[in-house]
């Protein structure tokens, strides 16, 4: 899967993790259930936030007395619009995508880290196919706009959606569909009328064309099925870029249990917000699932090494970082680790939240 991004890929992702406040200039109803907010970027911090279509950036908000931090993708793209926005889609019983939508209007100021994100199109000519469920159009539009605009690569999309009423983009996807009737075809998918895609819907876009660059982002169930499919039909898995928008355990890592369980004598120290804690390491625990046993909360947003909102300092000891798509060479090289990503290697740990 093309999920680490290379050495070259990581320096020009961005430096900058602390966050901006930025102004809603706009709030866009795109669904009953889906909003988009056009985030005014000051001429200051143009530079830092430049990005690539299907990157993302993290929102820190304050519900509650609580600080929440959430990825949104960019549904722009750096190459057509001249406006940085976001989109959000309502999840049921969601703390932040509901507030998002619910609460804040033009005008209004939010958090906001620079861009990052490694689902994006590689320099190639190949076709481009992509398949979207729901809010995983947000990433897939931006990339679309940018595959027309900057290349001559043909663009297939299957987009997945509950109903009619549910489809983001729709109509921007039909204009771009008659603007490039050669070079872009959209196939919508209902649920309501078709059930949910399963292999037959999927096998044909896997058949388009042997070196496509494939791309998947949607809710878990409908991203298994393409990547299952896509891997059955012997699609060559680094062609294959997944956007997971629910964490994912970081590979040859387990979950954490609550209770005690067996340890591997390596003793972990993690301070956080003035808080020092030493613990004995569960195998396969990432330095965040340890914080969060010791009852730290510390920071996370994407929980698979692309926001390097986990970011801490290593003082002590070594770690294996599983996934590395935010931090660069430099940043590694002075002890930042991504907190989501990193299992120890050496007898001791130590690690230090700095504050933000
Ligand atoms: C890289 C990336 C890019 C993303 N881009 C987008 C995007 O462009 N657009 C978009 O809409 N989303 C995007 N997301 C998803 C987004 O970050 C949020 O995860 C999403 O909006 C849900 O956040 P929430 O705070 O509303 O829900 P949460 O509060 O995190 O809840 C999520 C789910 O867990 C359930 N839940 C919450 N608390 C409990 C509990 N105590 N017990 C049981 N269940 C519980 C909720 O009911 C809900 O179903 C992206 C994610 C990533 C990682």
């Amino acid at each position: 899967m093309a999920t680490a991004g290379s050495a070259a890929q990581v320096q020009a992702l961005g430096r900058d993790h602390a966050f901006h406040p930025l102004r809603i200039a706009r709030v866009v109803d795109e669904t009953a259930d889906a909003r988009s907010f056009v985030l005014e970027v000051p001429a200051e911090l143009e530079a830092a936030f430049a990005y690539r279509a299907g990157q993302f950036v993290t929102h820190r908000v304050s519900i509650d007395g609580q600080h929440l931090l959430r990825c949104y993708s960019m549904s722009s793209s750096p190459d057509v619009d001249d406006e940085f926005q976001v989109t959000v889609k309502r999840v049921p019983g969601g703390a932040v995508s509901n507030w998002m939508i619910d609460e804040l209007h033009a005008g209004d100021v939010i958090d906001t880290t620079c861009p990052a994100g490694v689902f994006c199109l590689d320099a190639e000519d190949t076709d481009v196919v992509a398949f979207a469920g729901g809010s995983g159009i947000t990433p897939v539009f931006s990339i679309v706009k940018t595959a027309l605009a900057t290349t001559s690569r043909r663009v297939h999309l299957l987009y997945a959606n509950r109903d009619r009423d549910s489809i983001i983009f729709g109509t921007e996807l039909d204009r771009l569909a008659d603007q490039h009737p050669d070079r872009l075809d959209v196939v919508h998918h209902l649920d309501v009328e078709q059930g949910f895609i399963d292999g037959d819907t999927v096998r044909p876009f896997a058949g388009i064309a042997n070196d496509a660059e494939f791309f998947i982002c949607g809710p878990p169930p409908f991203m298994d099925i393409v990547e299952g499919t896509l891997i059955d039909r012997r699609v060559d898995e680094a062609r294959i870029h997944i956007e997971r928008f629910t964490p994912a355990a970081p590979a040859s890592t387990t979950q954490p249990s609550d209770e005690a369980g067996p340890t591997d004598k390596t003793r972990v120290t993690i301070e956080l917000g003035g808080k020092v804690d030493t613990v004995d390491h569960h195998p396969g625990t990432t330095i965040l699932q340890t914080a969060r046993q010791m009852g730290m909360s510390a920071p996370s947003s994407c929980e698979s090494g692309s926001c390097a909102t986990c970011m801490a300092r290593l003082v002590e000891g070594h770690v294996e970082m599983f996934v590395n798509n935010a931090l660069t060479e430099d940043e590694v090289a002075e002890g930042w680790v991504l907190t989501c990503q990193s299992v120890p290697t050496t007898p001791t740990v130590h690690v230090v939240y700095e504050e933000g």
